[in-house]
């Protein structure tokens, strides 16, 4: 049982709690997956360090060719966001899928992160997007692909008893580049999804150039399909490219058969369905 629950209204304050705590303080966004860890005893803080107050980490900006997205920012903010429907669609469509609206009003997308479910709604969107976190400690600042940040289902690199993610930076989209999600899931408010694709293409002269397709979960964080990735690099844009690279996916996805979440069999035979889906949105997003 923890015994206290802090609001620091800075993240130099929030840090110098978690040092003197010296591993038993926890830092808490929207607590959706928190307090439900704390619960099963997955963890047991004796501090909440709640971050919510914090304006250092609230708000959506951009700075150069990158969108900038706070810690404190919350699925339904980003899905919202005009900035973050321009410059990075498949983030917001992604926070739009997640759990119900209660759930999207007070969970973070830093949370998502760290939490590091393979299926996260938002971090597979990240990570189709190539962006990094930015985690600050009380001894230095280091900035990680998220893609990076998972060390086991559940479980992430970063210490949230004594570093915080203070924000989230994505490449934004540029002209000739499109992105898009899709999700199968039994109904909305279920949380996590039966499966989920995210992609980013970049097109020039009618051709693939950059091309990022992250799947889950069929593995144990989201799964990049590598194959389907270099098949498309440099190959014309058409229905037959796409067609390949999607069944080519199914190299990557090694689903597990759940009770909840549908049979492997089910996931492999739709997730090529959802790979050529996003796939084709994300070309007809590029070429508008
Ligand atoms: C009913 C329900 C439905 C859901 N549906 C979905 C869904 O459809 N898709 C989906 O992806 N998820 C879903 N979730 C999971 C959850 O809502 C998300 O993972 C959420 O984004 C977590 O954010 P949070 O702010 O609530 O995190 P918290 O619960 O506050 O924190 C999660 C973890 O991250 C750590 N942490 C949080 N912020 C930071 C930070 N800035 N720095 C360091 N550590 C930090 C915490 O210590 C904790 O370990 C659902 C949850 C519920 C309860």
């Amino acid at each position: 049982m923890y015994l206290d629950y802090l609001t620091p209204e800075s993240i130099n304050d929030a840090l110098q709690i978690l040092q003197q705590q010296k591993g038993k303080a926890r830092i808490i966004a929207g607590g959706t997956d928190l307090l439900l860890d704390i619960e099963s005893k997955k963890h047991n803080p004796e501090v909440l360090v709640d971050i919510t107050r914090i304006p250092e980490i609230r708000g959506i900006r951009t700075e150069g060719n990158f969108l900038i997205i706070g810690a404190g920012v919350t699925h339904n903010e980003a899905a919202k966001s005009a900035l973050v429907n321009e410059k990075a669609q498949v983030l917001a469509e992604a926070s739009r899928s997640v759990g119900s609206l209660q759930i999207r009003n007070t969970a973070t997308i830093a949370g998502n992160v760290v939490n590091a479910q393979p299926a996260a709604d938002a971090a597979v969107a990240l990570v189709a997007l190539g962006a990094t976190a930015v985690i600050t400690s009380s001894d230095f600042t280091r900035e990680v692909p998220v893609e990076e940040l998972y060390a086991g289902v559940g479980k992430s690199k970063v210490n949230s008893n004594n570093e915080i993610v203070t924000k989230i930076i994505i490449p934004a989209l540029q002209p000739g580049e499109g992105s898009a999600f899709t999700r199968l899931a039994q109904r909305k408010a279920l949380a996590l999804p039966m499966l989920n694709v995210a992609v980013m293409v970049s097109i020039a002269e009618d051709k693939f150039q950059r091309v990022s397709i992250v799947m889950a979960p069929v593995g144990p964080q989201p799964v990049r399909a590598s194959d389907s990735e270099n098949l498309l690099k440099g190959a014309a844009v058409n229905e037959e490219t796409i067609q390949k690279a999607a069944e080519a996916a199914l190299n990557h996805a090694n689903p597990r058969s759940s009770a909840l979440r549908g049979s492997a069999e089910y996931r492999c035979a739709t997730l090529k369905v959802l790979v050529r889906r996003a796939l084709e949105t994300a070309v007809a997003r590029a070429r508008n």
